[in-house]
């Protein structure tokens, strides 16, 4: 990726900085930043006396500077209004380049500089991450799986990487990472397609494991997309590197915790992406609870309401369960943004909804920073403010380790020591 070049060194003074080493808030520190990248961070009155000369000072009163944000989970070609798949799969691929600009301009400015795209049709996901590269269009830093590997008939289909089988499926990741691909994205279960059973497995043990065998290989780690319980448990025998959405779903339909289940996913050490919004529709949630506050929620706003938050309260109570399993350090978050109604731009959702199921705020902000950076293989460069690392930095009002909806109130976003907004 290429920045345009900073001229000055910045020193970037907050009221608190949160350098997502060790999960603990600091005030009356500054990050001097050269260039591209973190020159060093520590004391203001230190720090002032090294700056090199011509350093210009910037001043964000009443923000709390932590990391940029990483999202685990993008559909970048999708445009997240409530379309169908089947009407979103429609487009044309130019037309899904399009809408992944804007997208990937949404989640910049939410504090988002790092994406993975899980996904697209075709070419695209590769065409977004390529312009982004040449400086034609501004985005997160991009990590791309190209297609998703599915079976004939399964979950994402219609982005033409189906595969059957351990000799088809072995053939799919050298392709993938022939055009490109970051890391291996495979569906294990159904989904949202229609046609497809959510609540079962899509791929065998074996299957799994010739995916995770390939791309090891070539130095790729994998992401399982697992809704079904059965895909869960062959996610963990295969080795599968992030196991996606982990919802325990039984071939019914129907949402039941597995304790032995649990323990396997714990004593793996897999990493773990509930994307809460997506199950929850929190979106929606959000909408009419600001509705409701303003006092301008009809009685069937109040109704469908009180369903979306029982339902929720399903989804949610799973993770607690799964939260006792002590893998909080091993979770992800991801929007899966692009999907049904869930635009860009709001990490900050399922860093609440990780709250709510026993987090404490900083540790809902250090699962997308450091936890992050680690999960998917990127932590040398970002995911802490530390001497050396990238200058990829969000400066949020308030304090989001105390209030963690601070996450959703922007004030900066730097890039590479370049201030976007
Ligand atoms: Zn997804």
């Amino acid at each position: 990726m290429m920045y345009p070049k900073v001229a000055h060194p910045q020193l970037i003074l907050a009221d608190r900085i949160f350098d997502g080493v060790d999960g603990r808030a600091r005030e009356g520190q500054a990050v001097l930043v050269s260039g591209d990248r973190i020159d060093s961070v520590g004391d203001v009155e230190a720090l002032s006396k090294e700056c090199p000369h011509g350093t210009v000072e910037v001043h964000l009163e009443g923000t709390t500077l932590t990391p940029g944000l990483i999202d685990g989970h993008t559909h970048l070609s999708l445009a997240g209004d409530g379309r169908s798949y089947d009407e979103m799969f429609s487009e044309s691929d130019e037309m899904m380049v399009v809408t992944g600009a804007m997208n990937m301009m949404k989640h910049l400015n939410a504090g988002i500089t790092t994406i993975r795209e899980h996904g697209a049709r075709n070419r695209v996901g590769f065409a977004l991450k390529e312009g982004l590269g040449r400086g034609y269009i501004p985005g997160p830093r991009m990590l791309v799986s190209g297609r998703p590997i599915t079976c004939t008939g399964g979950h994402f289909n219609f982005c033409n990487e189906v595969a059957d089988g351990e000799h088809e499926i072995r053939q799919s990741v050298r392709r993938l990472v022939h055009e490109g691909a970051d890391y291996i994205k495979i569906m294990a279960s159904g989904g949202g397609t229609r046609g497809t059973i959510p609540g079962r497995a899509s791929y065998t043990t074996d299957e799994l494991h010739a995916a995770v065998h390939e791309a090891k290989h070539y130095a790729r780690t994998t992401a399982a997309h697992c809704r079904a319980k059965e895909s869960m448990v062959n996610a963990v025998k295969a080795g599968i590197d992030l196991m996606e959405h982990a919802e325990f779903l039984d071939p019914d339909d129907e949402m039941r915790f597995d304790p032995h289940l649990a323990e396997m996913m714990a004593e793996s050490g897999i990493w773990i992406s509930p994307t809460l919004q997506a199950w929850t529709k929190y979106p929606r949630i959000v909408e009419l609870r600001n509705q409701r506050d303003l006092g301008a929620l009809s009685h069937d706003g109040e109704m469908e309401l009180q369903q979306l938050e029982a339902r929720a309260e399903v989804r949610l109570d799973v993770m607690r369960k799964l939260m006792e399993y002590d893998i909080k350090d091993r979770v992800v978050p991801g929007t899966d943004s692009g999907v049904g109604i869930l635009a860009f731009g709001h990490l900050d959702y399922d860093l609440e909804l990780l709250v709510q199921v026993g987090f404490t705020p900083a540790e809902a902000l250090l699962s997308a920073l450091r936890i992050s950076a680690d999960a998917v293989g990127v932590s040398d460069e970002i995911g802490t403010i530390e001497k050396g690392k990238v200058a990829d930095l969000v400066a949020f009002q308030g304090d989001p380790t105390k209030d963690i909806e601070a996450t959703g109130r922007v004030e900066a976003v730097y890039q590479g020591g370049v201030r976007l907004r």
